[in-house]
């Protein structure tokens, strides 16, 4: 099984990702674990990464794919694996492919996670964490006990300093205009899958799940 998982921020996709994971048995392949891992071990695109990522730039799309090559050939990823944050843009999807075809192998499905921008907005500024413990908690969905106070350990709750409407609208924009042209690649290639991502957890894992299952 080999996948792309793509979903807006707030949309859960971190939840359904450890799902499929678990699921599939396939790595959870992240760039922001590729970057962590190759810039640890000093390897040589790791150290050109650095460079980029230390002047506050992007990683250009060739590095990127070169990095995310490298650990699609590693042997866990043999019977299949799961990109999430990759490809990022329609340059990085086209030299995915190349680098599949090379393999001699395709990719099985693209997940699409999706849920209203408004919605969204409000799923992220409605959360709410504790100082003392890290607990999470969200003012309509999974509010506390007492307003403002954490339910496991009595501390206080606050709200991540970049989650107002503004910064998460403008976040989830970015998402958006970023992701429209992928979605159209992968919507060519006919192995797109659009899930509702605005239903209780486990139904939207019961969707993606039959997604897949469907393509195997
Ligand atoms: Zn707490």
């Amino acid at each position: 099984m080999r996948i792309i998982l793509l979903g807006p921020p707030g949309a859960g996709k971190g939840t359904q990702a450890a799902r499929i994971v678990e699921k599939y048995e396939i790595p959870h392949i992240s760039t922001g674990d590729i970057f962590r891992q190759n810039i640890k071990d000093g390897t040589e695109l790791g150290t050109k990464a650095k460079e980029y990522m230390d002047q506050g730039k992007l990683v250009p799309d060739e590095l990127t794919v070169g990095l995310v090559s490298d650990r699609l050939a590693k042997d866990d990823c043999k019977n299949g694996f799961m990109l999430d944050g990759f490809p990022r843009n329609v340059t990085q999807a086209v030299h995915l492919d190349e680098f599949l075809r090379g393999e001699g192998i395709k990719l099985d499905s693209v997940i699409n996670i999706e849920v209203d921008k408004d919605k969204l907005v409000n799923r992220i500024i409605g959360r709410r964490i504790c100082k003392d413990c890290g607990a999470t908690f969200h003012v309509e969905f999974n509010p506390p006990k007492v307003e403002g106070v954490c339910d496991l350990c009595g501390g206080e709750l606050m709200q991540r300093a970049d989650d107002t409407e503004a910064t998460v609208s403008k976040r989830i924009q970015v998402y958006l205009d970023q992701t429209t042209p992928l979605i159209d690649y992968y919507s060519t290639q006919k192995i797109i899958k659009d899930i509702d991502g605005d239903q209780d957890i486990d139904k939207v894992f019961e969707d993606i799940s039959s997604a897949l299952d469907n393509v195997k």
